[in-house]
């Protein structure tokens, strides 16, 4: 089984988020379900620097506006196909914008040559390769099926992954006439959206099959109130519509040999740990000490309900604990994590950024990964907390939801919580799910027991890379 991954972020390569931990892991894992997997990207400028040697397998006089190379690379395990277009890539800033934060204005073009080029492959551009499946992912990916569905035959079949409904890839109808596609494409059963061009909702109307990152945003995406306008459509699709929980590379993410880690430590030395916390403590400028170390590692935005924390800092400060938050994005959420480390010194510790090294760190450190967030597709960082010992105190939505037994006390007696949930898009009920924390975390016993209990539990790729080689399998009747 051959299968072409279509993406715009993969770990180490170039990662704004859980995408890119989703496609760095998964074709490496699928390897030992008998699927090969090679993976499409852009050639974005901090991905050319970090080639080694490459070849070039096919050529584009005119891709989107410039000439064009495809490129085969290896990097580690993964297998890459690299598409480099400097007239689309070439560029400072991360993937999607300039250093400033603004959308690159192109950015129908650049995400539409990837999608035309994973087409491409699909329909045979580089000899020796022929895909099964594409396997496209998130908007930037979205046109790849629907590229698929006009023009010449292939064999092919499309699974297309949401890891997130909220980010659409919307442009304007004008550019519809650049795209190479159809006139009879640009409808409502189509990749017509509001009005405009929307290119998760092609992904979503043309896939052969569309799995979303947990059972649980599966069933809430189907609703007006997480549907983002996709609902009705969701609804249509009913029967191609999965929900398969990601994993975390527990390669990368393992805290007997973490080079990150003050200290590494496993489920028989969890007290070790305390050596990592002291040092999250130190860097943060947090008071030293006993206490329950809350710790935030996010992208700052109201989908991930830091302006629920930011409003929750004084209560929990008067309740006891300390918080360390590490994070950027929307600027008035950043100012008010800034100004809660202001007004509660050795307290709360924010550091704006973007820090791998110290995310690990941090999951060797604190006591409790919080993770408020309003809607959550999956979440990796409760699934790292687990596999680090530290405890998820979580909103009960989405993936957060699956992968999170609640530590009530029938779940204590029973032997099987994991962390804290409570209920999400408040104040008073984020504050509830911290003071429960604090109070379990006053039982040194049950809590060790909790968090023992979490790195135990399989967060791997295992059960997951099973379900999408058996959708392969099923999609291509082999
Ligand atoms: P999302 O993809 O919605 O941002 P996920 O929980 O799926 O959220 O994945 C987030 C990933 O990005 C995790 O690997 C997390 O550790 C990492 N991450 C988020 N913010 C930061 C940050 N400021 N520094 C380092 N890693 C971060």
């Amino acid at each position: 089984m051959e299968v072409l991954s279509v993406t715009s972020e993969i770990y180490p390569l170039v990662k704004t988020g859980g995408l890119a931990d989703v496609t760095g892991a998964l074709p490496i894992v699928l390897g030992e379900h008998g699927v090969s997997a090679r993976t499409l990207v852009p050639g974005y400028r901090q991905v050319m620097s970090a080639l080694g040697k490459t070849r070039k397998v096919a050529t584009f006089r005119n891709l989107f506006g410039g000439p064009a190379r495809l490129l085969r690379a290896r990097l580690g395990e993964l297998e890459l196909l690299v598409i480099d277009a400097p007239h689309l890539y070439d560029r400072p800033g991360s993937p999607y914008g300039r250093e400033d934060g603004k959308d690159w204005p192109d950015n129908w073009a650049r995400f539409a040559a990837l999608g035309y080029v994973g087409a491409a492959l699909a329909r045979g551009l580089v000899r020796g390769f022929q895909p099964d499946i594409v396997h496209a992912h998130d908007w930037q990916s979205g046109l790849v099926p629907a590229y698929l569905a006009f023009g010449d035959k292939h064999r092919a079949k499309t699974v297309f992954t949401v890891h997130n409904l909220a980010f659409q890839g919307q442009f304007d109808k004008k550019i519809f006439k650049n795209l190479k596609l159809p006139a009879e494409a640009f409808a409502m059963d189509g990749i017509e959206y509001y009005g405009g061009v929307g290119f998760l909702k092609a992904g979503l109307q043309y896939a052969d099959m569309i799995t979303t990152v947990s059972p649980t945003y599966a069933r809430e995406i189907r609703t007006p109130e997480f549907g983002m306008g996709l609902d009705g459509m969701l609804n249509a699709r009913d029967g191609s519509l999965l929900g398969i929980l990601n994993g975390i590379d527990t390669k990368i993410w393992n805290p007997s040999v973490d080079k990150a880690l003050v200290r590494t430590f496993s489920v028989a030395s969890i007290k070790r740990r305390s050596e990592n916390k002291t040092a999250v403590l130190e860097r943060f400028g947090l008071e030293a000490g006993g206490g329950l170390l809350f710790g935030v590692i996010s992208r700052l935005t109201w989908q991930k309900g830091i302006d629920l924390l930011a409003s929750s800092i004084d209560q929990r400060v008067a309740m006891g604990g300390r918080l360390c938050v590490l994070g950027s994005g929307e600027a008035k959420l950043e100012t008010a994590m800034v100004a809660a480390a202001k007004r509660h010194p050795g307290r709360v510790g924010v550091i704006i950024g973007y820090d791998e090294q110290l995310s690990h760190l941090m999951q060797g450190g604190v006591d409790g990964v919080l993770v408020p967030s309003r809607f959550e597709p999956c979440g990796l960082t409760q699934l790292i907390g687990l596999r680090y010992g530290a405890v998820p105190v979580v909103a009960r939505t989405g993936g957060l939801a699956d992968t999170v037994i609640d530590a009530n006390s029938a779940a204590i007696e029973a032997g099987v919580g994991t962390g804290i949930l409570f209920k999400p898009d408040s104040v008073g009920a984020l504050v509830e799910g911290l003071s429960r924390a604090i109070k379990l975390y006053e039982k040194p016993e049950v809590w060790a027991r909790v968090q023992r209990r979490g790195m135990k539990s399989d967060v791997s790729w295992n059960v997951s890379a099973k379900a999408y080689a058996q959708l392969y399998q099923e999609l291509t009747g082999s």
